[in-house]
């Protein structure tokens, strides 16, 4: 990197040019239109289901379907998730996922995370695209070897300027023809559109690395935000996505917002999608724990109380207790729904698996909370 000598690589005129264009058209062209001529409620919808294509081709295509393989798709499926890529106008999936997985290997490295957020917010966000940082990186795809064997990846590869071009230029001037406003949907379809979609996966590897919580994991700067998410089809939920990154999942309770994750479930409901790939519950408790030792810890030996050392005997004894507990409960319920499912096995054998069962949860569900509330204490 040249950083190293001093000097800044050289500038990637196209990119710079691209997302200086299409934002300076977006923040005065299309309110300008707006307040003289008017935007019709069809178009404006037009423009939405527009900007969520984008969006979810690339958080659900690009992101957890083939960057991390979190689940199978149809391949009519994959081939709408193509289109919405180059529509999106973030590079090929091929070039993407490359570069998303280095990301997640090195993640917060500043010389070998493609846009590692230790390099700041504009870095992050879209610093990283206007210059040369990684030009000896660029063609190499040796971390993608299934995504080369995928037809519909390597077709899109391929094609990917000609379909940058009939997508941006022939989607809005086809819905511009229709609606009987060609201008308008070159603005709103194609323009502000294309401007909302980048900046708002953008967001992801800049805010989602910045502003947020670390429940799962202090080993990265990935966060957790419900704003976030709010704004990027669930992929707010960053910092359990870099714990568990094969889970299709980035939210996973059932209130948080991860459209990205109820449209891959849906696709499964009606066979389009198949194989999604989930974290045990078991795991994620152990590293919510996991963390919340860490943190704690660091907590401690930070302040200078004078109970300190007895309070840290306290915190690891507890903990110790916590893991005994939690695996003793999976286990028993791993045995009792083996039990349970089997028709052979005795009623006297189920009932006191039962009881069992229930006890090791009630016991479990105890020292939790006693665990809970002695993060409060030392909080
Ligand atoms: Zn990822
Ligand atoms: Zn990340």
């Amino acid at each position: 990197m040249s950083s190293r000598n001093g000097r800044k690589p050289g500038i990637i005129w196209l990119n710079t040019l691209v997302f200086s264009i299409t934002f300076a058209v977006a923040i005065i062209a299309v309110p300008g239109y707006g307040l003289t001529v008017g935007f019709s409620w069809p178009l404006v919808l037009v423009a939405l289901v527009a900007t969520a294509y984008c969006g979810m081709s690339i958080t659900a295509g690009y992101h957890r379907l083939w960057s991390h393989r979190s689940y199978q798709s149809h391949p009519v499926i994959e081939f709408i998730f193509a289109i919405g890529g180059a529509f999106a106008v973030q590079n090929s999936i091929l070039h993407w996922c490359s570069d998303h997985r280095v990301h997640h290997k090195y993640v917060d490295d500043n010389e070998r995370d493609p846009y590692s957020a230790k390099r700041g917010f504009w870095f992050s966000h879209i610093g990283w695209m206007l210059r040369e940082y990684h030009v000896n990186q660029y063609d190499n795809y040796s971390n993608a070897l299934d995504l080369q064997k995928n037809p519909i990846v390597m077709w899109q590869h391929r094609h990917y300027l000609s379909l940058v071009s009939l997508t941006n230029f022939g989607i809005p001037l086809l819905v511009g023809f229709a609606l009987g406003d060609i201008w308008g949907s070159l603005l709103l379809v194609g323009v502000l559109r294309l401007v909302v979609s980048h900046h708002v996966t953008f967001f992801i590897n800049s805010l989602a690395h910045l502003w947020g919580r670390q429940p799962y994991s202090d080993q990265n700067t990935a966060k957790d935000n419900a704003l976030v998410a709010l704004l990027t089809y669930g992929e707010g939920y960053h910092n359990y996505h870099h714990a568990f990154q094969f889970d299709y999942r980035n939210a996973i309770k059932w209130w948080q917002f991860d459209p990205t994750k109820w449209m891959i479930k849906g696709l499964s409901l009606v066979g389009l999608a198949k194989n999604l790939k989930t974290c045990p519950d078991e795991r994620i408790r152990q590293r919510i724990a996991q963390t919340q030792l860490n943190q704690t810890r660091l907590k401690l030996l930070q302040c200078k109380l004078p109970n300190r050392e007895e309070m840290l005997h306290r915190l690891h004894q507890e903990y110790d207790q916590l893991i005994l507990q939690m695996q003793a409960f999976y286990q028993v319920k791993k045995d009792w729904l083996a039990l349970k499912a089997d028709h052979l096995a005795e009623n006297v054998e189920k009932s006191s698996m039962h009881q069992q069962y229930k006890e090791l949860k009630q016991r479990f569900s105890e020292q939790q909370k006693y665990w809970q509330s002695l993060m409060l204490q030392y909080a």
